[in-house]
């Protein structure tokens, strides 16, 4: 195996130039990809809430509160500002 590009049988073969630029290409994106490992953590918080209906069991004593709801945080390197946020129940 060279250059770790499989190409399948019959499939049309790639020139050495090409091959060499693609090479290099995988380089830098390995070098980046491994540059990544803080930008890719994230925070997951587990929240429960409480509605705007009064008589909800959410209110009770002792409340039982809608929940738990996860939101997940991801944060781009360099920049405190969450990326991407969302809950499901
Ligand atoms: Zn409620």
């Amino acid at each position: 195996m060279t250059a770790g590009i499989d190409t399948p049988e019959g499939e049309r073969k790639v020139p050495d130039d090409e091959l060499a630029r693609l090479e290099r290409r995988y380089r830098e994106l390995k070098k980046r990809l491994q540059s990544l490992g803080f930008a890719v953590a994230g925070t997951i918080t587990e929240r429960y809430t409480v509605c705007g209906k009064a008589s909800c069991r959410c209110h009770a004593d002792p409340p039982q509160r809608h929940g738990p709801y996860y939101q997940y945080s991801r944060k781009v390197a360099g920049n405190g500002f969450p990326l991407v946020t969302w809950r499901r129940p």
